[in-house]
């Protein structure tokens, strides 16, 4: 980016504290993409640095770009909404927490992708809201493999091409997709998943209401689409993910 002064809607990926009162923002804003930003006095100024830190907030920031660091220098940040239905629930902060992780870990500076944002964005909204946090997490999930050009292969099997006509099926995650029965026999690390969860992350992942409505996901498919799209993204990303851990640690304090 050339030096000089600039605006962007934005979402906090991460914050850091960093000197005496600075803090540095990892952000995703529409306009740029990626940025990494140091906020002096960010800690202390709340006129200008309003809710700065919290990550989960949509906000405008003003900043300035001197063109030889890597940081922005962020001058303002204005919260414009915090979907606070999600800070009440600590179960739907988590998620939300997960999907910022998410986009953080999956992008770089200089990768600009709008509709990375949009999808951000709207999916916080519409987990402020749902009733099915599940699958406005898949959807998620999905619709950001499928943005960077990840989006694993569920209609039929990668090795052979075969149409998968069993009531089963196996998830390669280095294969990226589902391998047939007559296949598995070759590949190793497979995890079994029913046809129905195949079937139901197809239609989260082109996000077709009517059909998911049809499917009516029992917990059992809900459960085994989760573990099978985590398992590819802890293979993608070669690495776990914090707030991932947290909230498998809530829930299985809470069973
Ligand atoms: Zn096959």
């Amino acid at each position: 980016m050339k030096r000089g002064h600039y605006k962007a809607d934005a979402i906090v990926l991460n914050a850091f504290d960093y000197a005496e009162s600075d803090a540095i923002l990892v952000l995703y804003t529409r306009e740029f993409g990626k940025l990494k930003g140091i906020a002096k006095h960010g800690r202390k100024s709340k006129r200008r640095f309003v809710g700065a830190l919290d990550p989960v907030t949509l906000k405008t920031v003003d900043f300035f770009v001197n063109g030889r660091s890597e940081f922005v220098r962020l001058e303002s940040a204005v919260v414009r909404d915090t979907f606070s239905s999600l800070k009440s629930d600590m179960e739907r902060y988590s998620l939300a927490s997960y999907m910022v992780e998410l986009v953080d870990v999956f992008t770089r500076e200089g990768l600009h992708l709008p509709e990375l944002f949009d999808l951000l964005k709207g999916s916080l909204a519409a987990l402020a809201i749902t009733k099915s946090t599940e699958t406005v997490i898949r959807a998620f999930e999905l619709r950001l493999l499928r943005k960077l050009g990840l989006m694993p292969h569920l209609s039929s099997c990668v090795a052979c091409s075969g149409r998968l006509l069993d009531g089963s099926a196996f998830f390669s995650p280095p294969m990226g997709g589902l391998v047939c029965n007559s296949c598995s026999s070759a590949v190793r690390g497979l995890s079994k998943i029913r046809l129905g969860t195949a079937r139901y992350l197809e239609a989260v992942s082109s996000f077709e209401p009517d059909k998911l409505k049809r499917l009516g996901a029992s917990p059992d498919i809900l459960g085994e689409a989760d573990r099978t799209i985590y398992s590819f993204i802890l293979y993608q990303a070669g690495r776990d993910f914090k707030t991932r851990r947290f909230i498998d640690s809530m829930r299985s304090s809470l069973l």
